[in-house]
């Protein structure tokens, strides 16, 4: 069956070259020629039957220079393209492309089509290169019809040999070829010789109209726990109104030191409508506050606790609650499951 795909490229490692500076991002007409799967579209398996469509984003980047104003321009462009392709695919620099599949997933109301990150440790320059393969999957995937796979209709990562929830993903490895994981939640799909999908995972697709919500605060502070962290500066930011939003990564479980400061915290927080949303600093398992005496801090209505959420879903998921809804709804909707971020 014949598919129709649309690849937007970002930048990021996949089609850097060097320059006295170090890696830069080069131009897509240069990197098209490198890639076997548009070249020589015949000699590959049903890749002759898919329409592929191209565009780059204005500027492209290393991925560090993404930011809430490019995860709208990346939506703007999926959303005004959705309804005339089976699949999308983003090709992005991996150091933030686990915060920009979490932020589009928020982004999304009622994704019903595959759309698939996907970049490389090794430009596509690279006689090593892994971008081949890794876009190669991710054609896979977008164009699953071709190639007779069931439709994953999530935001989700192909890399090496992983499909992964977007917002479940991490950057695990500068080097390693198994560049990302998703510590708290099993593969949507494994690429291996044969490609076998979690059906029983896997969102269904919704019947609503398919939408966008794209505001984000920036209004946010991401403060990772340590032994001895005086938390007097992050006290003074909310008692001078600065932030709404604290992604709070505490230890183990959910635990904090129990002493004044970090009461003195809470009360400027419940004070201020600063909502902190708790994770744990460990990349697998969840925080159960309330498990250890350590936690008691915690128990405050201006606490929502992020259970088994990455770092990086959690951050892009307050900055798009606080862009979104009012200080009453917030906690609600941090609390939830809104897009299989969290169990
Ligand atoms: N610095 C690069 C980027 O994120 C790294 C990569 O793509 O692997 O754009």
């Amino acid at each position: 069956m014949m598919s129709s795909i649309f690849i937007l490229y970002t930048g990021g490692t996949f089609g850097m070259k060097k320059t006295k500076k170090g890696l830069v991002p080069t131009q897509w007409n240069e990197i098209i020629n490198y890639l076997p799967a548009f070249k020589n579209q015949n000699y590959f398996d049903s890749f002759n039957q898919i329409d592929f469509t191209y565009e780059a984003l204005e500027p492209i980047v290393d991925s560090s220079d993404m930011n809430p104003e490019s995860w709208n321009k990346i939506a703007e462009i999926i959303y005004k393209n959705y309804d005339y392709y089976h699949g999308f695919i983003i090709i992005h620099g991996t150091d933030t492309l686990a915060y920009t599949a979490s932020a589009l997933s928020f982004m999304f109301n009622n994704l019903d089509k595959p759309i698939v990150l996907t970049g490389s440790q090794l430009p596509i320059f690279h006689p090593r290169t892994d971008g081949i393969v890794n876009l190669s999957n991710a054609i896979y995937i977008a164009g699953y019809q071709s190639f007779e796979i069931d439709c994953i209709p999530e935001v989700c990562i192909c890399f090496n040999d992983d499909v992964l929830r977007g917002n479940r993903s991490i950057k695990v490895s500068t080097n390693d070829f198994e560049g990302f994981s998703s510590p708290n939640f099993e593969n949507l799909a494994y690429l291996e010789q044969n490609i076998t999908l979690n059906n029983n995972l896997i969102y269904s697709g919704y019947k609503e109209k398919f939408g966008l919500q794209p505001k984000f605060s920036d209004n946010v502070v991401n403060v990772t726990l340590f032994p001895g962290y005086n938390p007097s500066a992050l006290i003074s930011i909310v008692k001078n109104q600065k932030i709404e939003g604290i992604v709070l990564k505490t230890f183990g479980a959910g635990n904090l030191p129990k002493n004044s400061q970090w009461q003195e915290l809470i009360k400027a927080c419940e004070k201020n409508k600063t909502i902190i949303f708790a994770t744990t600093q460990c990349p697998n398992g969840r925080i159960e506050i309330g498990q250890y005496a350590s936690s008691e801090t915690l128990q405050s209505n201006c606490v929502v606790s992020g259970k088994d959420i990455t770092s990086e879903a959690a951050l892009t998921k307050l900055m798009w609650v606080i862009g979104n809804y009012p200080y009453e709804e917030r906690h609600d909707i941090l609390s939830q499951n809104t897009r299989g971020e969290m169990t």
